[in-house]
């Protein structure tokens, strides 16, 4: 083959995968196994001193999720990743080796839910901290970051309301503070955006919505840049110091680009034990082949429907980084120049009974919560996710009582706006 790289399609088919060695079997195999026989004593020290790369134990590596890892690592242009039991799962894999007790990450206050209780209460218990900050106020991000900021966290196009983060000037946030941006990419996905590209260190995703895309799996992805200098402070000892996790092992330099990696696998799977498992990396694999197909007819479908609901009468707004009437619309054309994603709100003048009522109408849209599905989903936060809450404080979260969130699919989209229509009454 030439040197020129290979297309986004390509490698969404060809990227972390050949013909199985032992059969030739074209797709690759869900490799069913937990353990792996070793040639000799000698080949298994060497394994287990990273001295030579191979398969020990399924927490660790298995040949189905490595190619997962491996493909997804290609689209998003990274040297290294993982693959774990879930996009919140992937989260905390993410931040491992970069924090211990004390340290503190600087969020974007725009973030999906889970998120935000994941960032805002669970991990206190790890005796992590999170502060919020609102990431178009630059100067409040710099300032936020302190002497034990371990990292800067944002979503690509933040879920629910289609707000779209200002990457670059993030990442020279981080550069100057000598910190990795680690950036959610999984409404986006890397048909979208590359955030590596725009200067993350870090992505993480939800390989649950659009990579596997059919809601059949529950899975997470991280994709390491390979060019953070670990190093370069001392903030980052599990890599740049000897590991006591790992009998002394100096991550990096000695592993270089693949530090982060390595770290994640040999001390992160190993003893959190996050991994995901070969069957569900199996269809996520299937689920990437299709995925810029996919993408295209979602960001399609996404922009008629809201430019449909944006016209109609009985809707008071939407929200959706596609139409020009968003406050995001001029990043969003730098950011994701292909489109805004295919999640979106929309207020009903009809308020919150109205909501409740197109809920119980829609008959192609499936009520979920969940997104990123080749069929159209739709949720209406106050009611479910949100409903613990006062009307005042469901505003302030972006869930006003008259807002319902849609994801919009890849059906024909006369059909899911003729679905609307009727549901809308
Ligand atoms: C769903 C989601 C997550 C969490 O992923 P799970 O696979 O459900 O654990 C994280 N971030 C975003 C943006 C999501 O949509």
């Amino acid at each position: 083959m030439s040197d020129t790289p290979l297309g986004f399609d390509t490698l969404a088919i060809h990227a972390g995968t050949a013909p199985d060695p032992a059969t030739g079997a074209r797709q690759v195999p869900i490799y069913q196994t937990t353990a792996y026989v070793f040639r000799d004593a000698d080949h298994a020290a060497k394994l287990f001193n990273l001295e030579e790369i191979g398969y020990i134990y399924s927490r660790l590596t298995n040949p189905t999720v490595s190619a997962l890892a491996n493909r997804v690592v290609a689209l998003e242009g990274g040297a290294g990743g993982i693959a774990c039991s879930s996009g919140h799962a992937a989260q905390i894999m993410a931040l491992f080796p970069l924090m211990g007790p004390g340290k503190n990450i600087v969020a974007s206050s725009r973030l999906y839910g889970g998120t935000m209780t994941q960032f805002s209460q669970t991990i206190k218990r790890f005796g992590w901290s999170a502060k919020f900050v609102d990431t178009d106020d630059l100067g409040a991000v710099a300032k936020a970051c302190d002497k034990n900021t371990r990292a800067i966290f944002c979503e690509t196009i933040a879920n629910p309301g289609g707000y779209v983060t200002d990457i670059p000037a993030l990442a020279k946030i981080a550069d100057r503070k000598g910190i990795p941006l680690i950036v959610d990419n999984t409404t986006a996905t890397p048909w979208l955006c590359k955030p590596i590209e725009l200067g993350a260190t870090l992505v993480v995703h939800s390989a649950t919505k659009y990579l596997t895309g059919n809601g059949t799996v529950t899975g997470g992805i991280v994709v390491d840049s390979g060019r953070f200098n670990w190093s370069a402070n001392d903030k980052f000892p599990s890599l740049s110091q000897p590991e006591p996790a790992y009998h002394g092992l100096t991550f990096h330099p000695a592993l270089g680009g693949m530090a982060f990696t390595f770290h994640s696998i040999a001390v992160g799977l190993r003893d959190l034990g996050m991994t995901m498992n070969p069957q569900g990396a199996h269809y996520t694999l299937m689920g990437i082949e299709t995925l810029g197909l996919r993408m295209e007819r979602h960001v399609a479908n996404a922009r008629k429907v809201a430019e449909w609901l944006e016209k109609d009468p009985r809707v008071e707004a939407v929200s959706y980084a596609g139409l020009k009437s968003s406050p995001s619309y001029k990043r969003a054309k730098k950011i994701v120049p292909k489109g805004a994603g295919a999640l979106f709100t929309v207020s009903l003048k009809s308020g919150y009974d109205g909501c409740v009522d197109l809920i119980n109408k829609v008959k192609l849209f499936s009520h979920v919560a969940n997104l990123g599905d080749t069929r159209s989903l739709i949720i209406h936060p106050a009611s479910t996710t949100h409903r613990q809450l006062e009307p005042a404080q469901q505003i302030a979260a972006g869930a006003p009582p008259n807002m319902v969130r849609l994801s919009i699919g890849i059906e024909n989209v006369e059909d899911i706006i003729a679905d609307l229509d009727q549901a809308m009454g």
